[in-house]
C-alpha cells in the first residue's frame, strides 16, 4: 500500500494504474476505520483491482459546536487496518493539499440537503459535497463507494454524480452493525456503556417498523407508529426525527405509497447524535 498525501503524487499513482489497464475504485472516509469501512473496501475490489482510500476529516462539514476538534483521529491505526486487504493507495490529504488555499463551498446540495440531517446540521451537505467533488477531481475513479448507512448523503452523492460526474459511479454497501444492531459508526467510541443501551433501540425500532410493514396491511402510517412506539421506550435518547422517505427522491411518503422507502431515524444519546436508516419496500 502506498501512503499519499499530495494530489500531484495521487495523480501520478492513478494515471500510472489506469496506463496499465486497471480501473480505480474510490472508498473516502474520515478514518478511525471500523468493519463498516472496510466492508466498503472490500465492496471497491469487487469492482475494480485498484483502490484508493481516502482518510480526511473535512471542516467544511462540521458546523459550529461540533465536534470537528475532539473527531477521531487514528491514522497509523487506520493505515496498519489498510495493510495487506488490497488497499493500492492510501491518500491522507493535509486542508491545504486537497482544497489548495481554496476552501470554499462550491456544490450546494439544494431542498434536500436542508432536510432531516441537513435542518439539524445547517450547511453540513455543502461542505460535504464540496468535499466528495473536490476528491473525485482529485482521484478520478471509475467507481466510488458509500454506505448505505448514510442515506441522505448517498442520495445526494447520487445527484451530484449524475450531474458533474457522470465518469463516476456509485456503489452503495449495506450497513455493518453490531450483533445488537447497532450501526457501526465512528462516534460510538464517544457512547459510555449505559449510552450503547440506549442507542441499540434505534436500530430495534428500525427492525420493529420492518415487522409492520411485512404484516398485511402494512402502510407507512404504521411503520411510523411501530418506529415510534419503540424509541419511546428509550426516553433518554433524543429524538430528532423519524421519517420514511420515497428512496427515489428523498421526499416524505404518505399512505397509499408504493415501492421502495427508506426508514430515517436521528437522536442525541449522551451527547452523540446517531443516525440509522432501513429500507423497506411497499
Ligand atoms: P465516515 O468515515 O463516517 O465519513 O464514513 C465513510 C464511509 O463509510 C461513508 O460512506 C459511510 O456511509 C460509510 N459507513 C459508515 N458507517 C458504516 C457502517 N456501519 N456500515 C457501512 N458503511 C458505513
Amino acid at each position: 500500500m502506498q501512503r499519499v498525501s499530495g494530489i500531484n503524487e495521487l495523480t501520478a499513482a492513478v494515471e500510472a494504474a489506469k496506463k496499465d489497464g486497471l480501473e480505480v475504485s474510490f472508498v473516502p472516509t474520515m478514518g478511525a476505520l471500523h468493519e463498516g469501512h472496510l466492508s466498503l473496501i472490500k465492496e471497491a475490489r469487487r469492482h475494480a483491482s485498484f483502490v484508493v482510500v481516502s482518510i480526511f476529516v473535512n471542516p467544511l462539514q462540521f458546523g459550529a459546536g461540533e465536534d470537528f476538534e475532539k473527531y477521531p483521529r487514528a491514522i497509523e491505526e487506520d493505515a496498519k487496518k489498510l495493510d495487506g486487504i488490497g488497499v493500492s493507495v492510501l491518500f491522507t490529504p493535509t486542508v491545504n493539499d486537497l482544497y489548495r488555499g481554496n476552501l470554499n463551498v462550491s456544490e450546494s446540495a439544494g431542498h434536500i440537503g436542508e432536510l432531516y440531517e441537513g435542518a439539524a446540521r445547517p450547511d453540513h451537505f455543502d461542505g460535504m459535497l464540496t468535499v466528495v467533488a473536490r476528491l473525485f477531481e482529485a482521484v478520478k475513479p471509475n467507481y466510488a463507494v458509500f454506505g448505505a448507512k448514510d442515506a441522505q448523503q448517498v442520495y445526494l452523492v447520487k445527484q451530484m454524480a449524475a450531474q458533474k460526474f457522470a465518469g463516476i459511479e456509485i456503489i452503495v454497501a449495506p450497513t455493518i452493525r453490531e450483533s445488537n444492531g447497532l450501526a457501526l459508526s465512528s462516534r460510538n467510541r464517544y457512547l459510555s456503556p449505559a449510552d450503547h443501551k440506549v442507542a441499540e433501540h434505534i436500530s430495534a425500532a428500525l427492525r420493529s417498523a420492518q415487522q409492520a410493514a411485512s404484516t398485511a396491511g402494512g402502510s407507512p402510517q404504521s411503520v411510523l407508529q411501530a418506529a415510534t412506539t419503540e424509541m419511546a421506550k428509550a426516553p433518554e435518547a433524543k429524538l430528532d426525527y423519524i421519517a420514511l422517505v420515497d428512496a427515489d427522491t428523498f421526499e416524505a411518503v404518505t399512505d397509499g405509497f408504493t415501492g421502495r422507502a427508506i426508514l430515517l431515524i436521528a437522536a442525541v444519546v449522551g451527547e452523540t447524535r446517531l443516525i440509522d436508516n432501513i429500507e423497506i419496500t411497499f
